[in-house]
């Protein structure tokens, strides 16, 4: 497993080069970077989806008026790619009821009054040390405790852990990347939290039966860098490669190409090149799941942006709104503009604040005018810059404007259902052309006019 182009930086690791294409981005990560997490206090009201993954929803398991412990299970995963969903506090079930949900649109969800009890489920207990669990076991134990993809993905993380057997695994990678603006959760939890997720990692790895893994951080992680780099002897299984700070790095074919020189052919998935890319926020849910017998029902939210009194990470229990949330970071300043779920680039804007944080939400950004980009289209003025920088090779120009002309076929001819949405291509566009949202839209239509053939 060796890194590519390896160069001396004098800061006592040496420098992968990363992929091609990028941006380099303003990281507004000194809002947060310092502070350490700070636990919310428990909502009175929760508001839990049983969409909160990719695949099919969840099937609520309870009814109105039913009373839930902490952890317990209150919707059951359905089909193949689906997860369950706990309750994240003790109370009683007041409501199932479509209600706004911060991914877009409304959502079936389980509303649940906090009884204060805090009564845990019975079945939360220890799983089993790691040494004495088989790969089976952990994998049985992850896709119980409902634990998905934490950096936004949302992915069921038992699905990544079960490839076909034709796709043998060989390499794993712990994203440590967190490559959006603003955007500290995941460093926060390394520096604080570097025990468990090590752990969580390892029991990735077992899962998997990966002998090797590595690490990929961005330099603009130092304290992270070197906490990592001096882990105990008993670690040196795991090396940690130092990638240059561009977006979107923490993409994971941009990931895997910058630590392991391999590239995911266009329509295919890391596991068709025999890799693995977990994110540290599922890291650390697999140790909690694995070490407490904890379901996913809590999670480190950066609150962030111009807009926020007391910009700071959280961690907050699933359910919460994100009203409550701001509220606890002292509230809003004037201006906001936008407020955002994930990060700038590739994050979600919100229509109203009484939408719960879910499994995904790794942020909550308020921005002001002056943090959002450019609003007005205007013609493309063919500068090349979004050809330039497309970590994926693809011509945006292009399919923006078979996109605009609704011409889907030339489109899918133009790879778009490869682009990984990153918004580079947008961010970078003199003429405020909105490409992104455009391809989007274009890969949304290719893949219904797929299903349709199929049928
Ligand atoms: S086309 Fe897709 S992958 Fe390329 S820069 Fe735009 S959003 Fe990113
Ligand atoms: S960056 Fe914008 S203006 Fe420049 S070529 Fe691409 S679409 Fe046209």
């Amino acid at each position: 497993m060796g890194r590519i182009n390896a160069t001396p930086t004098g800061k006592g690791y040496t420098l992968a080069k990363t992929f091609q294409g990028g941006v380099h981005l303003a990281d507004h990560k000194e809002q947060t970077a310092s502070q350490p997490i700070k636990k919310a206090p428990d909502p009175q009201r929760v508001i839990i989806p049983l969409s909160q993954h990719v695949g099919s929803p969840a099937s609520a398991n309870v009814l109105v008026g039913d009373s839930v412990k902490i952890g317990q299970k209150i919707g059951q995963a359905q089909g193949f790619i689906s997860c369950p969903i706990h309750s994240s506090i003790a109370g009683k079930v007041v409501s199932i009821q479509s209600s706004p949900h911060p991914a877009g649109a409304s959502s079936l969800a389980i509303i649940i009054e906090n009884d204060g009890t805090n009564a845990l489920d019975e079945g939360i207990k220890p799983k089993g040390d790691l040494s004495i669990l088989s790969a089976d076991e952990i994998k049985a134990i992850v896709k119980e405790a409902g634990i998905v993809g934490m950096g936004g993905a949302a992915f069921p993380t038992h699905i990544k852990l079960s490839p076909p057997l034709k796709n043998k695994i060989d390499a794993f990678i712990l994203n440590c990347a967190e490559c959006e603006p603003y955007l500290t959760c995941d460093y926060r939890l390394l520096l604080e939290r570097t025990d468990e997720v090590i752990y969580g990692m390892r029991a990735l790895m077992k899962a998997l039966g990966v002998k090797k893994g590595c690490i990929g951080i961005e330099d603009n992680k130092p304290e992270a860098i070197k906490l990592l780099k001096a882990l105990p002897e008993k670690d040196k299984d795991i090396e940690v490669v130092v990638l240059k700070t561009k977006y979107p790095q923490g993409a994971e074919k941009q990931l895997i190409k910058a630590i392991l020189n391999r590239e995911v052919p266009l329509g295919k998935l890391p596991l068709h090149i025999g890799v693995v890319v977990n994110n540290v926020g599922t890291a650390y849910a697999t140790a909690c799941a694995l070490k407490q017998g904890l379901p996913l029902i809590k999670r480190i939210v950066t609150v962030a942006g111009s807009g926020v009194a007391h910009p700071q990470n959280l961690e907050v229990k699933l359910g919460t709104t994100f009203a409550e949330v701001i509220q606890e970071c002292g509230g809003s300043n004037e201006g906001v503009e936008k407020v955002i779920m994930g990060g700038p680039m590739m994050g979600i804007a919100q229509a109203t604040l009484d939408v719960p944080v879910i499994k995904g939400t790794s942020g909550i950004l308020l921005l002001n005018k002056d943090e959002l980009a450019l609003e007005e289209a205007n013609p493309c003025i063919k500068c090349g810059r979004c050809v330039d920088n497309c970590p994926m090779g693809h011509l945006p120009l292009y399919l923006g404007t078979y996109g605009e002309r609704e011409i889907w076929e030339k489109c899918a001819e133009l790879g778009a259902l490869d682009c990984v949405e990153c918004g580079s291509c947008t961010y970078l566009c003199p003429a405020g052309r909105p490409l992104v949202q455009i391809i989007k839209l274009a890969k949304q239509k290719i893949i219904a006019e797929q299903k349709k053939k199929k049928k």
